[in-house]
């Protein structure tokens, strides 16, 4: 340690808070597999996509889930095996698969049993292929975080997903990482590579906030750091960008940890009784249950908004 950083602590103990806290941790999770906001779909930009986020994974040491909907696997009603294969990388990579859904409906939107039945459609491929890997399919992610408007869907679909041997993973890092990604998407599509660089830029800043807001929630109800499981998509925006993201949140003092330890933390076993129409995060509905109104999520720049156009309405 720096002697006028050793004076300054003696000083003020206070100060020590300025350095990050040891022991943080999140768990990685990617939505929207195969692939979410690209440039170009054709299978060798999606080959490209797809292996530059898995070497930033691997070069980082993150442990990743990945969410897969089936339905992105089809091209003009048959599946594509170029498709099933960008699932297959991540498996030979090491990252594990979990259940997204075939079509991303909303569970807030759609009757209860055709969610269902579109859950078990959104696991014909990918639970064998899981299991051709030496590993249990057992992971499911709500689409939009939307977890059933009322207590009889949510403990009826509980127990659906119970039967069917999958926990929901939960999300404690609310973020717009989506609105970044198809302002990306769009900006390398239209060739504008300067406008794609100071949006690419912009993104770890922007998630330096929303963790600092996750971690600020934490605290306010519970009193003490929690594990945190964070929520981005498989897109161009972080197979460019996702080792600026790795470096702000060691710089946080992070260490990237399984989904399936993050879960270990007491806090998650927290029920979530609450759920308003707006997909939260378990920080937000756990907040809200104990009377606490969640703060504003930090802004997106609005030259991101721009680029994003509506589509940065859609949610995730
Ligand atoms: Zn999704």
């Amino acid at each position: 340690m720096n002697i006028w950083l050793l004076v300054l602590a003696l000083l003020f103990p206070g100060a020590a808070a300025a350095q990050p806290p040891a022991g943080r941790a999140v768990a990685i999770t990617f939505d929207d597999l195969p692939f979410a906001a690209v440039p170009a779909d054709d299978n060798a930009s999606l080959v490209g996509v797809t292996s530059r986020l898995l070497q930033h994974l691997q070069a980082e040491q993150v442990p990743a889930v990945g969410f897969v909907n089936e339905a992105k696997l089809y091209r003009e009603g048959s599946l594509d095996p170029a498709r099933v294969g960008l699932l297959r990388s991540w498996l030979q990579a090491g990252f594990e698969l979990g259940n997204h859904t075939a079509s991303h409906p909303s569970l807030n939107r759609v009757p209860l049993d055709a969610f269902e039945a579109d859950l078990l459609q959104g696991e014909t491929v990918t639970r064998p292929l899981m299991q051709s890997a030496g590993r249990t399919l057992r992971w499911f992610r709500h689409p939009f975080l939307h977890l059933g408007t009322t207590p009889e869907v949510r403990v009826a679909f509980q127990e659906f997903l119970a039967a069917h041997g999958y926990t929901a993973a939960p999300v404690t890092v609310n973020n717009s990482e989506w609105v970044f990604a198809v302002a990306y998407a769009r900006a390398q599509a239209e060739g504008d590579t300067e406008a794609a660089q100071r949006i690419g830029a912009a993104y770890a800043p922007y998630m330096d906030a929303v963790f600092a807001r996750a971690e600020q929630q934490a605290l306010d109800l519970f009193g003490r750091p929690i594990p945190h499981v964070l929520v981005l998509h498989a897109n161009a925006l972080n197979a460019d960008h996702f080792d600026a993201l790795a470096a702000m949140l060691r710089q946080r003092g992070y260490r990237f940890i399984e989904l399936a330890d993050a879960l270990q933390d007491s806090a998650y076993a927290s029920t979530v009784g609450y759920s308003g129409f707006n997909g939260e995060s378990w920080l937000e509905l756990w907040s809200r249950q104990a009377g606490l109104r969640p703060s504003q999520q930090p802004p997106v720049p609005g030259f991101v908004t721009q680029w994003a156009g509506p589509a940065a309405n859609r949610g995730y």
